[in-house]
């Protein structure tokens, strides 16, 4: 199914209690915006759903009720979905581009999950601790990790109540056994909303950029009867290999090569023994918390038992 067919169904399920609107025809009039007009296709929504707005003679903040499932965090496992949140929100972070109005944590009692809220949707600031019903979100995937976006057509309630948020941290401990291709210093894609690590100078979405430098490590953990995937952000990594992304930087650059930062951290932590907890997303456990422990640090041996697996 193209966008804007995802789009057109949106906005007719939108009005499915106050017009009988064909989605063949939202389509075109998105279609006619987008491709003969060269509008963007948020501008083209808001544009088309002002006029079924008129026709329908009603008010924007009328929209957006019934039609979606009222899900808990947990329950999302699929991307492009409409659905309504009752939620808390549990921390905001710094936006990485101008585009972005709010980005952050959302929690609720089955888990926690990435937000986004873009600038141009002009929605009402999220409190840091402020419980809200969030209908008309939009869900998003990337490598496995579920997020929710707020769009113009979103609305937010807050609500005076407590929001037990649960608890989906792990916690694992064992050798870690393998670093990961994509570790060490890599670039993230600079645009708005987008966080995909470059590969050979490209985003699988945005095509060639500059690219912004960030330090990680995705290794594998072996606690002797398993191994699990974790990832390691710039702060853990910095915690661990005791390398900072602006010593990576001078690193890479004395040796005209980014590889030697990803070989200074093999070299450096393969085969010891950690204790990890942070949250899981899809098969990583994010490594919120890390701690090293004072088991067997034998590498070799460490890395028969790896090959074996
Ligand atoms: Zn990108």
């Amino acid at each position: 199914m193209t966008d804007l067919r995802q789009e057109a169904e949106a906005i007719a399920d939108q009005f499915s209690e106050h017009l009988d609107i064909d989605v063949d025809e939202v389509e075109a009039r998105l279609d006619t915006l987008v491709s003969e007009y060269k509008i963007p296709v948020e501008e083209a929504r808001r544009s088309v759903t002002n006029h079924y707005l008129e026709e329908a003679d009603m008010d924007r903040n009328e929209l957006g009720r019934g039609g979606n499932a009222e899900v808990e965090l947990a329950e999302i496992d699929a991307a492009e979905q409409w659905v309504d949140l009752t939620t808390k929100v549990i921390d905001l972070w710094e936006p990485r581009s101008d585009s972005i109005a709010q980005v952050g944590l959302l929690g609720d009692a089955s888990g926690r999950m990435k937000f986004t809220k873009w600038a141009k949707s002009e929605l009402p600031e999220l409190d840091e601790g402020g419980v809200y019903r969030l209908e008309n979100v939009v869900t998003d995937e990337y490598q496995g990790q579920y997020s929710v976006k707020l769009n113009r057509t979103t609305t937010i309630t807050e609500l005076d109540e407590e929001l037990e948020v649960g608890d989906d941290t792990t916690e694992i401990e064992g050798a870690l056994v393998d670093i990961q291709s994509g570790s060490g210093l890599i670039k993230r894609c600079p645009e708005e909303g987008c966080t995909r690590v470059l590969q050979n100078g490209r985003c699988s979405e945005h095509g060639e950029g500059e690219g912004e430098f960030d330090l990680r490590i995705k290794g594998v953990l072996d606690d002797g009867r398993e191994i699990q995937e974790v990832i390691f952000n710039q702060e853990a990594t910095e915690d661990v290999a005791g390398i900072g992304l602006e010593e990576a930087k001078q690193m890479a650059m004395d040796a005209l090569d980014t590889t030697v930062v990803a070989d200074e951290i093999r070299a450096k932590i393969l085969g010891q023994y950690y204790r990890v907890t942070g949250p899981t997303f899809g098969r990583y456990v994010l490594a919120d918390e890390v701690e090293e422990l004072g088991g067997p640090a034998d590498a070799e041996e460490t890395l028969i038992k790896a090959r074996s697996i």
